[in-house]
Parts: structure tokens; C-alpha cells; sequence
């Protein structure tokens, strides 16, 4: 395991809350990448002091009090954001998701065993060291997910952990300890209560992991659950041969796990945003349809796809193992850099010209002006007034 280098910012914050007599302690995710050699995004600390009393504590900083009444006070350190948040007791569990009520607490102890896996409910003091009172070390140097307390409770109390835990699992490419898995398996239909949102957030971090296909493969009971569109016998895609973007992850799950039609129900359900959900539906239709290397062809293409979807289309299929001429990309490049005509607004003539040559403004102008552009896409015509306005005459 890496040593532990606190940030500036929670090194400062430790110290000042300390200098007033309260405990202050980093936790949770930073101190589980940090022993992983990874760069936590963000530090969190957990200390003794009220929301008020850290505010207070903090008086000359920029404090921002939006989480105060779970006990969380952001406080703004030269532009690092440190989320201080007090030692809390999670109540009773209402909706399998939110507590009904937090407690403020005293201990360390407390919080650390409010958190769900022993891997994130460690907590790091700059001279104390580390608290690891669930042996999360040793489960993060054997690379194991495990519940704190018993997993069938936790799971009731936040049915969202079942996926955090495979998310984890996905992300650090680590094993479920064999009674979380099993209390996952038993606890799936709590899924069923969890927001779609924070479902979709968590499901856009597991595909993008990098054992990806191990959970896919070892889970099928959660992917039925949050995907009742799911197929009986999905395709066996290596997901984790695509580079980790999420539209691709997410089209190849699709691809493999659902009909088109699963599929777009699907994203609309997990509240995908609309360019998400367009992406992956292009995607999904151009998929099986073979591609042309001719300039003609891939000129074609990009009067419908940005050069970004062509890009990712490409990389979909041979994921697929779906022939795709590896020239396309550059091919693609050559035409945009060239500035081809690839629209009407960008064809060398306009209705104005055609009008002058007597066309009847309207449909019959709207149908020559596309008939051209078809003609220079396909490179039969040059894009020149002239060239052009010839062809329209021969045409009348
Ligand atoms: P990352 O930010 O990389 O996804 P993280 O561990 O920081 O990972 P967060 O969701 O930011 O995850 O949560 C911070 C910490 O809060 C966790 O490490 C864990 O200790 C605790 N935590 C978060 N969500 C839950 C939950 N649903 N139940 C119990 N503890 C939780
Ligand atoms: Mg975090």
C-alpha cells in the first residue's frame, strides 16, 4: 500500500479545526485511493465539530451550507472544495434509501461504521495515522469489496449499495466477498425503490470499469432488475476491449444485452440525457450496416454523423469484430479538412441563382438545389456556380 500524502487544503483544514479543539480526520474515498497509489478527485473529511461549529471555524474561507442538515459544510480553500461533513449515525431507513433521521455523533467510530464497505470506511490523521477498525487494508490489498456489518442489512437500509458494490468491484477489478455477493443476489428487487438517476450514475461508472465483463457476466440478476428489457441469451461482447467512453460502453451493452427497441426504452427510463440517448440510438442502427471506403460514400456518411460519431462508430464495430475499413477515419479527415460540400448551406449555388434561370421558387428549386448537392457529394459535379447552374439548364 501507497503512503498517504494529504492534499494542502485538508491538511489546513485538519489543523484548524484542531487548533480549535475538535477532532478532524480524512475518510472515505480519498484514503482508499490514496493507499491505492491513485490521485483522490477529492478530499473528505469527517470531524466532531457541528455544521456550525465548522462553520464557524471557517469564518474567514468561502463556506457554501447546502448538505448543513446531513451535517456537511463545503468549505472553498484557494479553489479546492473540502467537504467537512460531522461524525453522523445514520438512523432507521426509510424507502430502503434514506435515512429517517441523522444523528450528530461524537465518535469516529460511529461514522466509520455508518459507511458500506471496509475499503471506504477508513479515516487518515496526518500524526495518528490510519483507523481501519473493519480491516478495509487488508481488503483493499486482496482486492475484496466487503459490507461493514452484516450485508442483507445494509443492503435494506440503502438498496443503492448493491450497486456501488459491483460498481466498486467493476472500477478496482475486485472480487465480492462471498456473503456480499450472496446478500446482492437475495437483495436485487430492493433496486426497485432506488431513483433512476442515481441508478444511471452508477451504472455508467460500472461499464466504464475495467472488469466490466466479469460483473456483467456474474450479475445477470441485477442487469434483469434495472433492464426488464433484457434478452434471455445476450451476445458475449468484451465491453472492456473499448476505450473507456461512455457512449460506446453503453452502446455495447445495449447491443449485446437488448432488442433497438429495449434499447431506447432503456436509456429514456434511466433518464439518459437527450444527446446520450441519440448517440447511442445512431449507433445502434448503423451498427450492422457495412461500410464504404469510397470518398463518395464517406462524404455521404458525414452529412449525417459528426466526424466524433463516425469515430466511436467505427470503434463500436470492431469491438464487435464487425469489418470496418480503418482508412474511413482518415479518409473522413482528408474531405473535412478539405472543406467539401457536404450541405446545401456550403453548395456553390443557392435559390436565388436558380430562380434567375427561371425554376419556380418552392418544392421544384428545394428538390434541383438537393439533386445537386447529391451530385457533388457523390463527386459527379464539381461545386461550381458555373458547373452547376450548367447542369440545372440541361436539366430543364
Ligand atoms: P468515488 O467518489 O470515487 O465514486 P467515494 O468512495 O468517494 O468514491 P462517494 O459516493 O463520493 O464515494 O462517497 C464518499 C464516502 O461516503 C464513501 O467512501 C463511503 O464511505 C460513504 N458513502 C457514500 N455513499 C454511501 C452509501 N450509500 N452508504 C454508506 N456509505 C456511503
Ligand atoms: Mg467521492
Amino acid at each position: 500500500m501507497k503512503p498517504i500524502s494529504l492534499s494542502r487544503g485538508a491538511k489546513f483544514a485538519i489543523a484548524r479545526l484542531e487548533s480549535r479543539g475538535y477532532e478532524a480526520y480524512a475518510v472515505g474515498g480519498c484514503v482508499r485511493d490514496s493507499l491505492l497509489g491513485q490521485a483522490p478527485h477529492d478530499w473528505d473529511l469527517t470531524t466532531n465539530a457541528t455544521p456550525d461549529e465548522t462553520a464557524a471555524a471557517f469564518a474567514d474561507c468561502r463556506v457554501v451550507e447546502t448538505g448543513k442538515k446531513h451535517g456537511t459544510v463545503t468549505v472553498l480553500d484557494r479553489g479546492e472544495p473540502l467537504e467537512i461533513t460531522t461524525y453522523r449515525r445514520d438512523g432507521a431507513y426509510a424507502d430502503n434509501r434514506h435515512p429517517v433521521s441523522v444523528t450528530f455523533s461524537k465518535t469516529l467510530s460511529d461514522d466509520l461504521s455508518r459507511r458500506d464497505f471496509t475499503v471506504n470506511a477508513m479515516a487518515y490523521h496526518p500524526s495518528r495515522g490510519l483507523v481501519d477498525l473493519f480491516g478495509g487494508k487488508e481488503d483493499l490489498q486482496n482486492g475484496v469489496i466487503r459490507c461493514v456489518g452484516n450485508a442483507e442489512t445494509r443492503f435494506h437500509e440503502d438498496g443503492l449499495r448493491i450497486l456501488r458494490a459491483i460498481r466498486f468491484a467493476s472500477v478496482l477489478d475486485f472480487s465480492l466477498e462471498a456473503e456480499t455477493a450472496r446478500a446482492i443476489h437475495i437483495c436485487v428487487f430492493l433496486l426497485d425503490n432506488i431513483a433512476r438517476e442515481r441508478i444511471r450514475e452508477e451504472w455508467t461508472k460500472l461499464l466504464l470499469g475495467k472488469a466490466a465483463d466479469r460483473i456483467l457476466r456474474d450479475y445477470p440478476d441485477v442487469i434483469s432488475e434495472i433492464f426488464p428489457e433484457v434478452v434471455p441469451s445476450p451476445l458475449d461482447i468484451h465491453i472492456c476491449d473499448a476505450p473507456a467512453d461512455p457512449v460506446i460502453r453503453l452502446t455495447l451493452f445495449l447491443y449485446g444485452w437488448t432488442t433497438d427497441i429495449g434499447a431506447d426504452a432503456a436509456t429514456l427510463r434511466l433518464r439518459y440525457d437527450n444527446a446520450t440517448r441519440e448517440e447511442v440510438g445512431t449507433l445502434l442502427r448503423l451498427i450492422e450496416i457495412p461500410l464504404d471506403p469510397a470518398e463518395a460514400a464517406v462524404r455521404r456518411l458525414l452529412t449525417q454523423l459528426s466526424p466524433e460519431t463516425l469515430d466511436r462508430l467505427l470503434c463500436v464495430k470492431r469491438c464487435l469484430g464487425i469489418p470496418a475499413p480503418a482508412e474511413i477515419s482518415s479518409i473522413a479527415q482528408t474531405i473535412l479538412s478539405r472543406g467539401d460540400c457536404l450541405s446545401l448551406r456550403a453548395l456553390a449555388v443557392n435559390g436565388n441563382d436558380l430562380m434567375k434561370l427561371g425554376f419556380h421558387e418552392g418544392k421544384p428549386i428545394g428538390d434541383l438545389l438537393n439533386r445537386l448537392l447529391d451530385c457533388v457529394i457523390d463527386g459527379t459535379l464539381p461545386n461550381k456556380k458555373a458547373a452547376l447552374l450548367n447542369a440545372a439548364k440541361k436539366w430543364k
